[in-house]
């Protein structure tokens, strides 16, 4: 399969072009076919989630495992009602305040949700996204687009359009290529099933921003604690997600401790022969004397982190890292979405110092 890529500016969608661009991969989703399209969050692969063999075809493009549910787009509140029942009135609230934007909210399915978007699941999961192009997207598409990360299964989730295309191409009909995302980590997911509401996955819309509007939110106790017995509530949490071809290892501790000790272990394995790869920050960046030193950004501005978080991965394994140490984040705030994301891509390597 050919894989079209064509570039759309985002302050341009209504020009000529724009509506040529936008169409082109419109027609190709209601046609039942696969185009991957920006999003705020990370690039998502989209097909019509509401035609089986269409949302079926994700799973074979990604590699992904067929329980692993998708996440159905849509544009406006009208749509929800068809997808979805039961709605909690919270739910509308929370709505209100956070969609569009990087917040999935899961609800009960109507018989208009085929089970191979839900991975046979009677519940579904929703967003409606803010970023421009996916909105056009989508409602070109019919205003209902299942659309996991745009990445092969287990690999960094794509950021910019050259991540889905050295993953995807050739598997899939089009990449809407509107530049990097503004956010970088996913969507948070909230269950709205239970009461309390509860977070199967951290991302941009913080458990503090959710309580702060509805009262109490409760988070799946799988996703914090790695060793746990528990399923993850989320299916797609308990497969080794975001990892890079290195084997990362996390430093947890005081600064100036890890810092020497990040040194100590790469200066050990690089005299074995490893290529060895440092994530530090714009703080730290001059202190590490060994191996390839990159910064994901600056602790006085969380968001860049999160923003960097994927695509360093990528460029680690474009490089041939054989190893990677990274620092530790604070878990307040997006925080909690980064250090969920960098102990996955870890394999919960942790080193305490
Ligand atoms: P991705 O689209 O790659 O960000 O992955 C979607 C995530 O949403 C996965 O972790 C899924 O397991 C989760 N998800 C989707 N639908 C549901 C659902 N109905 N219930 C629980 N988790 C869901
Ligand atoms: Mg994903």
């Amino acid at each position: 399969m050919k894989t079209i890529i064509e570039k759309v500016d985002k302050a341009q969608l209504n020009s000529e072009e724009g509506i040529r661009v936008i169409e082109r991969a419109g027609e190709i989703l209601r046609k039942g076919g696969l185009a991957a399209f920006p999003t705020e969050t990370v690039y998502g692969l989209g097909a019509d989630g509401l035609n089986e063999e269409a949302a079926e075809k994700i799973y074979a493009a990604k590699g992904r495992p067929s329980d692993n549910p998708l996440i159905i787009h849509i544009t406006d509140m009208e749509s929800l009602k068809k997808i979805a029942k039961n709605i909690p009135e919270t739910a509308v609230r929370i709505a209100e305040k956070y969609w569009p934007g990087p917040l999935t909210m899961i609800f009960e399915k109507t018989d208009a949700v085929p089970y191979g978007t839900t991975g046979g699941l009677d519940t579904v999961a929703v967003r409606m996204p803010c970023d421009e192009t996916a909105a056009a997207v989508i409602r070109a598409g019919g205003g209902f687009i299942a659309a996991p990360s745009a990445n092969t299964s287990g690999r960094p989730s794509p950021t910019e359009a050259q991540h889905v295309k050295e993953d995807l191409e050739g598997r899939i009909d089009m990449i809407v290529d509107s530049g990097p995302v503004d956010i970088g980590v996913e969507s948070t997911i909230l269950d709205m099933t239970t009461v309390p509401p509860m977070i199967l996955r951290p991302g941009a819309v913080t458990k503090e921003m959710l309580e702060e509007l509805v009262g109490e939110i409760c988070v799946d106790r799988a996703i914090i604690a790695p060793d746990s017995k528990k399923r993850p509530k989320a299916p797609g949490m308990k497969y080794r997600h975001y990892a890079p071809r290195a084997e990362l290892s996390i430093v947890e501790g005081e600064a100036e401790t890890v810092i020497s000790v990040i040194n100590e272990m790469a200066a050990q394995k690089a005299s074995e022969g490893f290529k060895v790869g440092i994530i530090s920050t714009d703080e730290t960046l001059e202190r590490y004397k060994a191996g390839i030193v990159k910064s994901i950004g600056t602790r006085m501005d969380e968001a860049t982190i999160a923003n960097h978080l994927y695509g360093i991965l990528r460029e680690f394994d474009d490089e041939r890292a054989d190893c990677i140490f990274s620092e530790a984040f604070p878990t307040e705030g997006i925080g909690s979405a980064i250090m969920n994301r960098l102990l996955k891509a870890a394999g919960y390597r942790v080193i305490r110092v």
